[in-house]
């Protein structure tokens, strides 16, 4: 099935339930067990942000869209985990296909405990992350020597759709150089501003990276300090990452997706300023 002709690729039992990240959107990010899960699944249950072309490597399973679409966010999850049960439970091999990584603001932890519980074979297949593929994808190293060496993941709402107020903005603050925002669209205005009050300069560069590595990927460069009102401006909707700290700069020379259509002059004049 692979080019890997030693290796021992693991097979679905019926009953089992995969747990599976399909990276940020750009099928070629997807691990080979994804892929060798995707070949062998009855049912693939996924969330809205999987891409079809992941999808359509599934071609004998029938598909389950589990996304959310408003509504009782945690009545809705319950469902999904028990849909997931009673297919396993049906005998079917279960392919569960999350967004980005599963266990990384994806509550894939919650259904991996029930499946346990459950007494269902399962099984976690790690996924790349948006917030560090997606700004990959726009030229933005999470870290780099000399630069920062911490990184924040935060989420910029709780399961109530507000800001999290267990988040301690003060602390991420003063202590990461780099902050990246998961589920920030939101709240923006009000994140930036406790970041600011904490002391972290409103001049400070930041992007926001929507639909990372997907054809419709666009980045926006702006400043802590006017990222509300620029990304009010230029119209732009989730899904996106935001991204704080001063290793956004490195973009402008990192931005390989750009460089690679001719479009490297235009940010010329940046690289040579940083
Ligand atoms: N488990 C996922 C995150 C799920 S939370 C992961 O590891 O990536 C959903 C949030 O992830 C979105 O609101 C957005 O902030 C981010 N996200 C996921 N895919 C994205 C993409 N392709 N581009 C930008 N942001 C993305």
């Amino acid at each position: 099935m692979f080019p890997l002709p030693n290796a021992q690729w693991p097979v679905m039992s019926p009953g089992a339930v995969w747990l599976c990240g399909a990276g940020p959107g750009d099928p070629g990010l997807l691990t080979l067990h994804a892929l060798n899960a995707l070949r062998q699944a009855d049912v693939v249950v996924y969330d809205a942000l999987v891409s079809q072309q992941i999808l359509d490597w599934a071609p004998q399973a029938e598909l389950e869209y589990a996304g959310k679409r408003g509504g009782k966010p945690s009545a809705q999850q319950e469902d999904i985990t028990d849909r997931l049960v009673v297919l396993a439970r049906q005998g079917k091999r279960v392919l569960r296909l999350k967004g980005g990584d599963p266990f990384v603001f994806g509550r894939g932890g919650e259904e991996a405990r029930v499946l346990i519980a459950a007494g269902i074979a399962t099984r976690i297949i790690p996924g790349i992350t948006a917030g560090i593929g997606g700004l990959a994808y726009a030229g933005i190293p999470v870290t780099h020597r000399e630069v920062n060496q911490a990184v924040t993941f935060v989420t910029g709402h709780d399961a109530s759709g507000e800001t999290p107020i267990s988040v301690d903005w003060t602390a991420i603050a003063q202590g990461s150089q780099m902050i990246v925002v998961y589920m920030g669209m939101k709240h923006v205005g009000q994140i930036a501003a406790k970041l600011i009050a904490a002391g972290r300069s409103p001049d400070e560069p930041a992007a926001v990276v929507v639909s990372a590595t997907t054809p419709q990927q666009r980045v926006l460069d702006t400043t802590l300090g006017t990222m509300e009102a620029d990304i009010a401006a230029s119209g732009l909707e989730p899904p996106a990452i935001l991204c704080i700290g001063e290793g956004v700069r490195l973009r402008h020379g990192l931005d390989w997706q750009a460089l690679a259509v001719g479009l490297s002059p235009a940010l010329r004049p940046a690289m040579a300023a940083s």
